[in-house]
């Protein structure tokens, strides 16, 4: 075995470069735009988390402690879900739409005719490591695409159970699993896929688009950032705070549409903060570190990022922490500043800091000097509030009087904007993101109008101004 690590380079590119080459046969030969075979690889889908669940809840809970409850929310019963969405779906979404010929083409028909791309790679993020690596995958199933994934490395358990089951359950001709870091993706990358789904961070999202500019690849990037939340004082707090301590806890804050951080009057400050400890107690007992409801960090680098965030002196609710266990307690941070350092990036674990706001307008001042969010929450009774916020409010998503919800809405599309990310996914945004959809127009040979052809004269300009 050479130790020249540019050698396992120049396997990887080829390994990597005959699997591609691979997968492009069998799409050109049709396979995967049956579509009984893509409705036999959502049913696959669908079997792969009902009997394979225990393992799943085993290999999430080693990554990430999350709870078999949780994991059945957020991951096996949402990908379950989505591909019986997916599946019920399909012959409405493959269907031609007809659309109208004007004058100048008749006679003559024209429509669009949606057809799959052809090889898609997916390169997954390890939070939710199985639903943000499996949804996009059955999204691109479905639209009749052969199929290349990449679980998130940081996962690992997650990402080898996902390597052992995809070829156990789905057709191993049309769907790879390819496992690794950077090496692997970085030789993926080299390869001309005819679309990628990247999920992940700003700063690697630009080195897949870069890669995938030298093919011209297009890209969906489902990125993150700081997903801010307005709590006015007209809102239902005691329904609010649990609302958010349920979107903020979950997964222990890994999760790219948690509320990052809530905007509030002091008052409503005041009266939210004693509902927040009510409600994370109810949820994860008084020592949240024996909750089996309760994850953990990642990894080291995360845990040890995430507790220098932490403001001691503002510390409202928790502050524990426990380095070996990759433990930080549920906490909530009041009267933060804007130039705190918690304030500067995405926070990305369970820490929630109040910033105050004296009213919406300042609230929605404060979001727009910042970059365009993944997710944006108001909570208010107020009907010209939420006009306001939802109008000058520019993010991917938003949701009032609660948070995260608008994950179980299949057809609402699920993406970012700007640079929380471009494209999306879900329900028939999914079908159409690995679909092109091409305009076709068949012509009828007589009568040929001959108004069109040269030469052009003044009897003609007129009657073609005429039919316009
Ligand atoms: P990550 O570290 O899991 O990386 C994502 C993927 O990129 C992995 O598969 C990894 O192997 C690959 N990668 C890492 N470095 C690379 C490199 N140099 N070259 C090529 N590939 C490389 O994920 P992360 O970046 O830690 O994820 C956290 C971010 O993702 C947060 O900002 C979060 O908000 C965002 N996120 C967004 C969504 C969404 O759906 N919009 C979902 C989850 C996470």
């Amino acid at each position: 075995m050479s130790t020249d690590p540019s050698c396992d380079h120049i396997t990887l590119d080829q390994d990597y470069r005959e699997l591609l080459s691979d997968l492009t046969a069998i799409f050109d030969s049709g396979k995967t735009k049956d579509l009984a075979w893509r409705r036999s690889q959502m049913i696959a889908i669908e079997t792969m988390m009902r009997d394979q669940e225990a393992e799943i809840f085993a290999a999430l809970k080693s990554d990430l402690g999350k709870s078999a409850m949780e994991s059945f929310i957020t991951e096996t019963s949402y990908i379950s879900s989505d591909a019986a969405y997916n599946r019920k779906n399909l012959s409405r979404w493959t269907r031609i739409k007809r659309v109208r010929t004007p004058v100048i083409g008749q006679p003559g028909k024209s429509w669009i005719q949606p057809e799959p791309l052809g090889v898609v790679l997916i390169i997954g993020a390890w939070n939710y490591p199985l639903q943000l690596t499996l949804a996009g995958m059955s999204a691109a199933i479905a639209a009749g695409n052969c199929v290349v994934i990449k679980p998130s490395e940081l996962a690992p358990a997650t990402s080898a159970i996902i390597a052992r089951l995809i070829p156990e359950y789905l057709d191993p001709d049309c769907v790879k699993v390819v496992e690794g870091a950077v090496p692997e993706t970085t030789a993926l990358l080299n390869l001309s896929f005819d679309h990628i789904l990247y999920t992940g961070g700003g700063d690697v999202a630009k080195i897949v688009m870069s890669a995938a500019a030298k093919h011209l690849t297009p890209v969906t990037l489902e990125l993150g950032g700081k997903s801010p939340c307005i709590v006015m004082p007209d809102a239902n707090l005691e329904a609010t705070a649990k609302r958010i301590a349920w979107g903020k806890f979950t997964n222990a804050g890994q999760t790219c549409i948690a509320p990052d951080y809530i905007l509030a009057d002091a008052y409503t400050e005041k009266l939210l903060i004693p509902l927040l400890e009510k409600n994370i107690e109810e949820m994860f007992g008084y020592d949240p570190q024996k909750s089996k409801s309760y994850g953990r960090m990642v990894n080291a680098r995360h845990f040890k990022r995430v507790s220098a965030l932490i403001e001691t002196d503002h510390i409202a609710i928790g502050g524990q922490l426990d380095a070996d266990k990759r433990y930080i307690s549920p906490t909530v941070l009041s009267n933060i500043s804007l130039e705190s350092p918690i304030m500067q990036e995405e926070i990305f674990g369970p820490v929630l800091p109040f910033v105050r706001a004296n009213d919406i307008e300042h609230a929605i001042d404060i979001i727009r000097q910042g970059e365009k969010p993944l997710s944006a929450y108001i909570f208010t009774n107020n009907k010209v509030t939420e006009k306001k916020f939802l109008e000058q409010v520019s993010c991917g998503n938003a949701c009032v009087n609660d948070v995260m919800m608008f994950m179980a809405v299949h057809d609402l599309p699920f993406g970012g904007v700007g640079s929380s990310g471009m494209g999306a996914y879900s329900g028939q945004s999914g079908f159409k993101t690995f679909s092109h959809m091409k305009s076709i127009m068949k012509r009828a040979w007589w009568p040929d109008l001959a108004v069109r052809y040269a030469p052009y004269n003044k009897r003609k300009f007129k009657f073609l101004r005429w039919i316009r």
